[in-house]
């Protein structure tokens, strides 16, 4: 791709109204200076009575892939809006590359931005709606053919200049947003749920080519999703959110392997939550069954087991007296083609998920629905959390 001399301020507002004039501080950026720092201090939104966004201190490294993960109405919208200087903030500051960007308006932030209905211009080609912001921002027309041919061949869509945006597929133009956002080689481009209308199977594709034009463009990404499997397998880091709060940022296998308490537990992976009471520093009590954990249990006043249903084994006749024991009965086999989530009932009537592969060799060692079971869960594997305010 050519070296940027104009920065980008592709500030798109979600019914298309772009606004892009150059940033006399920013000219002369190209990718090889890597991507921008972002650094968000005690951002707070308060609409009304409602805290949108409360206190959020986050620090994104230049070039990192960062996701907001959270329910609906958790705040990631607010806070992306914030970053592209859509929102302001009621208080807190937002400083790009060390420079404080608070008050500056959206087309002098450097920034690409996507959404998730695309905002492209249905009765232009894809090469306008690419170079759309190189018109708005008087770049010479005589350079557009090359930016434009370089940025459609960024995302898989080399010679797809003169087609209608009503004569491609979902995916094509959410490829077309991605590359109008790239025109300008911005070093941070925000997201904002960019794949959830397309179908499952694209979007899972559009996940992995994200990650794969994230590599080669060096460029920070701060990207909002609802969707779990999305964050954790685009991201560097995941923030988690939860009604405007952050309450917990990681790497993806940190997130699922250490939740910070029974709410971040329980979005993320697939896991039983069941409340368990504090022994020792390794172990807790679960009804009448003691469970070991080789992890330092929590001295909060109350206390979750999160059990991942993959890590849950049948025990298969074989005593080994290091692992945590489970028994219970079998409520319910559900068939979802590679694998078998099975429910367990415990004794004390708490319910336990577990997942079983619908193969053979491992769907024959479960009884059927009524019959008794038991499961194994490694001490490595006990996880036991703080329980989250309701
Ligand atoms: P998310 O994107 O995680 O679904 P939002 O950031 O859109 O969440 O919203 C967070 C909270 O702020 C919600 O309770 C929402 O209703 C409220 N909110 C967002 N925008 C506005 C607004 N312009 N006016 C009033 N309330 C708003
Ligand atoms: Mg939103």
């Amino acid at each position: 791709m050519p070296v940027s001399t104009v920065a980008c301020a592709i500030a798109g507002d979600v019914d298309g109204a772009h606004r892009c004039t150059p940033s006399a501080t920013q000219r002369g950026r190209s990718l090889d200076q890597g991507g921008e720092s972002v650094d968000i201090k005690a951002a707070t939104k308060s609409y009304g009575a409602v805290r949108a966004l409360d206190n959020v201190t986050l620090n994104v490294a230049p070039r990192e892939f960062v996701s907001l993960l959270g329910p609906s109405g958790s705040g990631k919208t607010t806070l992306l809006g914030i970053l592209g200087g859509f929102v302001q903030p009621s208080s807190g500051s937002i400083h790009f590359g060390g420079r404080d960007v608070t008050f500056l308006p959206p087309h002098k932030r450097d920034i690409g931005v996507v959404f998730q209905n695309y905002a492209l211009f249905p009765h232009m080609s894809v090469g306008e709606n690419v170079a759309f912001p190189l018109r708005a921002r008087r770049i010479a027309k005589a350079d557009w053919a090359a930016r434009v041919s370089a940025a459609l061949a960024m995302v898989g869509l080399s010679g797809y200049e003169a087609r209608g945006i009503a004569q491609l597929s979902g995916g094509q133009r959410q490829r077309v947003a991605l590359a109008r956002a790239m025109i300008f080689e911005p070093r941070l481009i925000l997201m904002d749920e960019p794949l959830s209308a397309l179908d499952k199977q694209l979007r899972e594709a559009m996940q992995i080519e994200l990650r794969e034009l994230h590599k080669r463009i060096g460029a920070t990404i701060i990207y909002v999703t609802h969707d779990q499997r999305e964050a954790l397998t685009m991201s560097d880091r995941v923030a988690i959110l939860k009604d405007g709060r952050l309450v917990q940022i990681d790497r993806p296998e940190r997130l699922h392997d250490h939740p910070a308490d029974s709410f971040v537990a329980s979005f993320i992976g697939e896991a039983s939550l069941l409340p368990v009471r504090r022994i020792d520093a390794g172990s807790v009590a679960l009804g009448p069954a003691v469970l070991k954990s080789a992890r330092e249990i929590p001295d909060a006043e109350a206390l979750m087991l999160a059990v991942h249903s993959e890590k849950l084994l049948i025990a298969n006749g074989v005593a080994d007296a290091t692992l945590n024991c489970l028994t219970g009965k079998v409520t319910d086999i559900v068939y979802q083609g590679e694998s078998l989530r099975v429910f367990l009932q415990l004794a004390d009537g708490t319910f336990l998920s577990l997942r079983q592969p619908s193969h053979y060799q491992a769907s024959r060692l479960l009884p059927p629905v009524g019959g008794e079971l038991t499961v194994t869960l490694h001490p490595e594997d006990t996880i036991v959390v703080p329980k989250a305010r309701e």
